[in-house]
């Protein structure tokens, strides 16, 4: 997409489990070169919007449109051959491979079902070119010295960045990052801070889930804030950390 053209657009989006409203018409859009945060307290329907948005779970009521196609109701695996790819908030690793056979596990070309049976169809060649993509991917996020290492040996900084160079194998248009920075350290954020700029830079949209607000205040263009499943607010990160409402609900103060 050209700079600035919409990427995702979320139209009053709901979700109801039995009689509690999880998503109660959420609205928002991100743009080609975005990173968008979507903040707010433990249970306020941040995930399910991430499930609504992925296809993992079909919205009640509402539309995504993707890339201007509506993808509401299509199933995960094909939204994700649309250009859309995720990390999941628990990292996902075998964890006596080396870093590089893991992101190539993941290197799932786009088109293919998954990962498994794309790696045991490969013929050589194919394996090669997956391999040569992961090495790829894991140095664009600056883990180019990691490649040889056990991923079970990896600290929690590299693991995640681990996680963003395998999404980044099917070449999303759209990656949607969930909670990236838990239990990462100082220095590890930062790094992650780092990665997150530069693919934007590089025109990559991002939404980003996440609860540590020094990340999100830094990288984020746009924050949505929910509440009890409601949107309560939205807007540029600095008119949000101002906001009454947002400073009552969330922040505390
Ligand atoms: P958040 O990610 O912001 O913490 P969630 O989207 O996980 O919030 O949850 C929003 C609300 O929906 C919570 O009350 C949660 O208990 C409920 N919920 C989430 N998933 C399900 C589900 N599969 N079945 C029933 N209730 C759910
Ligand atoms: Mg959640």
């Amino acid at each position: 997409p050209e700079a600035g053209a919409l990427v995702l657009d979320v139209r009053k989006a709901r979700m109801e489990f039995g009689g509690l409203v999880a998503v109660n018409d959420i609205s928002f859009q991100i743009h080609a070169g975005q990173i968008v945060g979507l903040i707010g307290p433990n249970g306020a329907g941040k995930s399910t919007t991430f499930n609504i948005i992925t296809g993992v779970l079909p919205a009640t009521r509402g539309e995504v449109m993707f890339r201007n196609e509506n993808i509401s109701g299509l199933p995960s695996r094909d939204i994700a051959k649309r250009g859309m790819a995720r990390t999941f908030q628990h990292v996902k690793m075998i964890a006596d491979m080396t870093v590089l056979e893991n992101v190539a596990l993941g290197a799932h070309t786009r088109g293919s079902k998954g990962v498994l049976p794309a790696m045991l169809r490969a013929n050589r060649s194919e394996e090669k070119q997956l391999f040569r993509e992961a090495q790829r991917q894991l140095e664009r996020v600056g883990m180019g010295e990691y490649l040889h290492e056990q991923a079970g040996n990896l600290a929690m900084g590299p693991q995640r960045l681990m996680e963003i160079a395998r999404a980044l194998c099917a070449d999303p248009t759209l990656l949607l990052l969930d909670e990236p920075a838990a239990g990462l350290r100082h220095k590890e954020k930062q790094a992650l801070a780092d990665v997150l700029r530069q693919l934007k830079n590089e025109g990559m949209s991002i939404l980003l889930v996440e609860h540590d607000m020094d990340l999100v205040m830094q990288i984020c263009d746009h924050l949505v804030v929910m509440e009890f499943g409601t949107l309560l607010t939205q807007g540029p990160p600095a008119q949000i950390q101002q906001d009454p409402k947002v400073r009552a609900a969330y922040l505390g103060t």
